[in-house]
């Protein structure tokens, strides 16, 4: 038996696609960029947001400086301040929950449904009911975030906060690229937020990020909020609070030229997702995708009983893993004073979930490896229980 993939695995790939791009395409951009001068917010990102925009078929797309900038752009746009309660799950990465935070506002998190790991829309309910018998909050938003790159079950989610007064902000810093019933990311909820970290599925090589809507007036607010609050007539004059949150030129034109192949790299995600989801044991319990959707497969995430002898198991066999993860953000030290509710189905999947290589450039070889040490390992375990 090996213990050695033939080649090395990538659990992310983020250098194999300038290869299929061509560096000097990346190169030539860059050049194009030192010759004109605009470094920051610079015509590329023009370009860009009307690409975005575009490919989402949403009317706006404004490009910032990552995706927690981009949640918290949104969030300043709907005024969020103290006082204002904004529902999160607590099972995502911990900027989900940063953007509400950091303009004062009370995160409430809600727990997860055990299969799609997403926000469970009954305890949504049960949290909204929490918050008005206390009587002490605005409800306010409710941020769905789409974990993994698979969609919120936002049919529910949308009902529910449009029953109490709340907007919907998707943080699909994960699912650039899923669909949900025909929509594609960034269209669904009232705004929404991605991230070009470059682990996403749509990535830079820096920091980068974009708001979506369709109202005008929100997307101003937008673009006010990301330059310090500036007035579009007077830019001496700042009307509200703000932030630095341009992006940068340079990725702009990073995130332009991944463009080209971003299709083909969804497709490619997809194909290595159905062979997982066609040839993994059954021991596994795969991330449940909503019937109708498409996942952007940022992660391909399994739940495991003995997920850390699991992923002991892979190290020794030469795959990478990551656990994603290990502790949902109520239980972070920084969020102590906001663990006030009971999330048991959250809790348990920090344990169990493992996320194995889900790179667009995985061929038949890698995946016939990483699928038989999980088979082996699979078996290993329903021989002992038998
Ligand atoms: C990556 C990520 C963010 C933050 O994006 P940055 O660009 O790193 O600021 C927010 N939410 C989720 C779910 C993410 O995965």
């Amino acid at each position: 038996m090996t213990n050695k993939p033939a080649k090395p695995i990538n659990l992310f790939d983020c250098a194999t696609s300038q290869k299929v791009i061509g560096q000097e395409n990346f190169l030539n951009a860059f050049k194009t960029i030192l010759n004109h001068g605009g470094y920051a917010q610079g015509p590329e990102t023009r370009e860009l947001d009307q690409k975005l925009a575009d490919y989402s078929g949403t009317k706006f797309c404004a490009t910032c400086g990552s995706g927690t900038d981009a949640l918290t752009l949104a969030l300043m746009a709907w005024d969020v301040k103290a006082g204002d309660a904004v529902f999160v799950s607590s099972f995502t990465f911990v900027a989900s929950a940063e953007a509400p935070v950091l303009l004062g506002a009370t995160p409430i998190f809600v727990d997860s449904d055990p299969n799609t790991y997403n926000m469970n829309p009954q305890d949504l309910e049960r949290a909204i009911e929490e918050v008005k018998k206390e009587g002490k909050l605005n409800l306010k938003a409710v941020i769905a975030v789409d974990i993994f790159g698979s969609p919120c079950d936002y049919d529910a989610i949308i009902n529910i906060a449009r029953k109490n007064g709340m907007k919907v902000l998707s943080d699909s810093c994960q699912s650039y690229g899923s669909v949900y019933k025909g929509k594609k990311a960034g269209s669904i909820a009232d705004m929404s937020a991605t991230s070009f970290y470059p682990t996403k599925p749509l990535a830079c090589y820096g920091d980068g990020g974009a708001v979506f809507t369709n109202s005008n007036e929100e997307n101003e607010l937008v673009k006010s909020c990301r330059v310090h609050g500036m007035s579009p007539e007077d830019h001496y004059d700042n009307v509200r609070l703000g932030m630095t949150g341009r992006l940068n030129t340079f990725q702009a034109a990073v995130v332009l030229q991944k463009l080209k192949v971003f299709d083909q790299e969804l497709k490619d995600r997809f194909r290595v997702a159905s062979r997982y989801d066609n040839e993994l044991s059954s021991y596994f319990h795969k991330q449940q995708i909503l019937d109708g959707c498409q996942s952007a497969y940022a992660l391909y995430t399994i739940d495991c009983e003995d997920r850390d002898g699991l992923m002991a198991f892979l190290k020794e066999n030469g795959i990478p893993c990551g656990a994603y993860y290990p502790r949902p953000v109520h239980t972070q030290t920084a969020y102590a004073k906001w663990n006030t509710r009971s999330l048991p189905v959250c809790e348990k999947l920090s344990k169990t979930v493992l996320s194995i290589p889900m790179t667009p450039y995985l061929d038949d070889e890698d995946l016939d490896y990483v699928i038989s040490k999980m088979n082996e390992f699979a078996a290993s375990k329903t021989s002992k229980a038998a």
